[in-house]
């Protein structure tokens, strides 16, 4: 049996029984790890309030190394982020962060750089109002961490740069296709260049600094029409999260 110390973001919290809790961490150390919290939902139980989805914790749970479910031992809160769940558009958000996460990241699998991006999504989330730029940012970072970067600089077919003009794009080649292409890689979705910069940004600019990010109007439908199919064709399917997003952003 081992003691396992690490920092930890809390993805998602089930319940298990009527005193056990079932808790899904995105850790520092050990990638996507899950615990069984015994008596977590007890009145007077130690873990109140350290399990809510995304408190960023210190961890410390037990049991076989390989093994695919652990013991939760103690969970010290050092960020509750509670603003975010305070607000509805941002707890959502949040959510769809999480959730995202889970479903990318296999378990047992140290994702240190995917671990620092969660982080530094929900501490963005926590100052930001300006949150969609941050939501396609998330997008676009978690698939080039996981090995799928969209290809923008030159056609995925022939490999020739970009002429001017609109930009195709195609999904399952995950990149953009030229003029004289489109019959191996049928363009799906066609933008503009100003599109295609923004896109580039996505994948470049420091996630802290995405504030400075704005979309004009007209462009921010058009990016997310393309980051989120791009995660849509990753995963294979939509995320529960999303159309409560979508449902926010149309109430504002
Ligand atoms: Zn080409």
């Amino acid at each position: 049996m081992g003691l396992f110390r690490t920092k930890a973001i809390v993805l998602r919290s089930i319940n298990l029984s009527e005193t056990d809790k079932l808790v899904t961490f995105m850790t520092d150390h050990y990638g996507k790890v899950k615990c069984v919290a015994k008596g977590a939902r007890k009145i007077k139980s130690q873990f109140i309030g350290s399990l809510e989805a995304m408190s960023y914790i210190h961890l410390i749970y037990f049991g076989k190394e390989n093994q695919n479910l652990f013991r939760l031992n103690h969970a010290d809160i050092i960020q509750s982020f509670q603003s975010i769940r305070d607000d509805f558009h941002k707890l959502y958000m949040g959510i769809y962060f999480n959730e995202l996460v889970d479903t990318m990241v296999p378990e047992a699998h140290r994702e240190e750089d995917i671990y620092h991006l969660l982080l530094d999504a929900l501490e963005t989330l926590k100052d930001q109002s300006n949150v969609e730029p941050l939501c396609r940012m998330f997008e676009m970072r978690l698939l080039a961490l996981s090995g799928y970067t969209p290809e923008l600089n030159h056609c995925m077919v022939c490999k020739s740069l970009r002429g001017n003009g609109w930009v195709g794009f195609n999904f399952s080649k995950r990149g953009i296709v030229c003029g004289n292409c489109t019959n191996q890689a049928p363009p799906q979705i066609k933008f503009t260049t100003g599109t295609l910069n923004y896109l580039k940004k996505l994948l470049t600019l420091d996630i802290k600094c995405c504030g400075r990010l704005k979309f004009p109007k007209g462009l921010d439908e058009e990016i997310e029409k393309v980051t989120h199919r791009l995660i849509l064709t990753h995963v294979g399917r939509e995320l529960k999260s999303y159309p409560f997003i979508k449902n926010m952003a149309a109430v504002e």
